[in-house]
């Protein structure tokens, strides 16, 4: 039975769908399925390997003035492990050589991610990853993909319709109105927890806003928007990420930021490192270095909707990139 046919009999026999519950059934079959980078999405580390380098310098930088303790890296969500690829080529040149774990539940994903980074380790949950060192997490583009609830009066849910499905209401049984992700706030609870146990770090990058949403939840299929209740398990489903929640849900850790991409990129050093490349590219390598440049920095691109958040336990140093 597909996905539709098995979400119609649930709904039939149930009611109408919740849906963060619509939102997790549709991403699960959708990324177990595909690898969707480049076809209908890009992301920071896909345009350019500064990204990812920068992420690995950050890293570095934090790890030197932390004491040069041994730690894990772990990433949630690695997509195709090019971030990861690129900031293990920072760290190993730095003389960091750390036990990698990656958080990742699609087949095809952690196929893709084995061809770039050696060594590592695969977990379906941050919890099945042990936490017997201080750890250093990263995580790019993985909370928009995790499932929200949408709650006014009543509370946003899926129903049949006809041969299809279309959004309907339901009574809310929770005291909590707008856009909200209470699996994103778990998992951040479950960082922060790790974090007074462990020590370490860990450095949350995503599209975004300072709370008060109450619709952001946007469907993409091969490049163009659609319904996000037409062929489940079909398109990307993401919201943006509420980080008002989440500095909420780390707790008492120390929280920095969040700050524009742009600007924490800027901050890191990003233009001497497309200086540096551009340097040794021919004429076309170095326009298209500059392009990348651009679209990861500017304002009216990735610069400003894209933002950077840091947790950190107490006793570690501050981060780079977060004060002026
Ligand atoms: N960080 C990557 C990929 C972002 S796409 C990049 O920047 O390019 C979202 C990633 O999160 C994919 O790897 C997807 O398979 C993974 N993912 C989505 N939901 C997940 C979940 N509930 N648990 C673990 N991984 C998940």
């Amino acid at each position: 039975m597909g996905l539709a046919d098995a979400l119609r009999a649930r709904i039939e026999r149930d009611g109408p769908l919740r849906l963060d519950d619509w939102m997790a059934a549709c991403n699960a079959h959708y990324y177990a399925t595909r690898d969707p980078l480049g076809a209908d999405f890009t992301t920071a580390p896909e345009i350019s390997q500064m990204f990812g380098e920068l992420v690995g310098a950050w890293v570095a930088d934090l790890w030197d003035r932390a004491g040069r303790v041994p730690f894990r890296l772990i990433e949630l969500g690695p997509g195709r492990g090019t971030l990861m690829a690129d900031a293990l080529r920072v760290l190993g040149r730095a003389g960091v050589k750390p036990e990698v774990a990656l958080v990742e539940t699609s087949p095809v994903l952690r196929a893709a991610q084995a061809e770039r980074v050696q060594g590592a380790a695969w977990f379906d949950t941050l919890d099945a990853v042990p936490d017997d060192l201080p750890m250093m997490l990263i995580a790019n583009e993985f909370f928009d993909a995790l499932p929200v609830r949408q709650v006014a009066e009543r509370e946003v849910a899926v129903a049949v319709e006809g041969q299809g499905f279309a959004a309907a209401t339901i009574a809310a049984d929770i005291v909590r109105s707008g856009e909200f992700s209470l699996a994103s706030e778990v998992i951040v609870a479950r960082i922060a927890a790790r974090l007074h146990i462990t020590g370490g770090a860990a450095l949350i990058i995503d599209y975004g806003h300072d709370g008060g949403a109450t619709d952001t939840l946007q469907a993409v299929r091969d490049g163009q928007r659609v319904s996000p209740f037409t062929d489940p398990g079909e398109a990307d489903l993401t919201a943006h990420v509420d980080f008002a929640a989440l500095a909420n849900a780390a707790g008492s850790v120390r929280v920095s930021g969040p700050v524009p991409q742009g600007v924490w990129l800027t901050r890191l050093g990003i233009e001497a490192r497309a200086a540096a490349l551009k340097a040794r590219a021919s004429t076309p390598q170095a326009a298209a270095i500059e392009a990348a440049l651009v679209r990861l920095t500017a304002p009216q691109q990735m610069g400003a909707l894209f933002r950077v958040m840091a947790l950190t336990s107490h006793g570690w140093p501050e981060p780079a990139g977060f004060a002026a």
